[in-house]
């Protein structure tokens, strides 16, 4: 064993980065995921935070989509910014050439299978995050910690 690194070995995993530990949550704390952790061990893992990286300050007011664009918990459309980390985000997978993503559930910007529904109730519904939904379109299999 040589110790020395090849590409072919790992996998790369772009991934939510809150669930990593990385204190990018809209409330400054993380979604830390243990199972999710484990994974840096093994596989090529690309942090990213999709609302940081649409130029959303830490801590941000919480926002949930609603009727096709983003709104945070004061009213205030945020989908640009949303949008242009949904971009940011898509070009980093490229780049890193990341075909696969583990993204944190329920979020509006990395939900892959359930989001809140926009009425910041804390009601869950069907459906998909705008960064999740962008990397599905561009053939990024996208999963959640819950599926791992
Ligand atoms: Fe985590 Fe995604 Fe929200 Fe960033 S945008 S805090 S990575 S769930």
């Amino acid at each position: 064993k040589t110790g020395r690194i090849t590409k072919e070995a790992l996998m790369t995993i772009l991934v939510s980065a809150c669930l990593l530990g990385i204190k990018c949550k809209y409330d400054g704390n993380d979604n830390f995921c243990p199972t999710v952790a484990e994974l840096a061990g093994q596989n090529l893992i690309i942090p990213v935070c999709p609302e940081q990286l649409g130029g959303l300050p830490t801590p941000r007011y919480p926002a949930e989509i609603s009727k096709g664009k983003i709104i945070n918990c004061l009213g205030e459309d945020v989908t640009e910014q949303f949008t242009r980390g949904a971009r940011e985000t898509l070009k980093i997978a490229q780049l890193c050439k990341a075909n696969r993503a583990v993204l944190k559930q329920n979020s509006p910007s990395c939900g892959s299978r359930f989001i809140y529904d926009g009425t910041h109730q804390n009601q869950l519904i069907n459906g998909t995050g705008i960064t999740a939904k962008l990397l599905i379109e561009n053939g990024i299999e996208v999963i959640s910690e819950h599926d791992l």
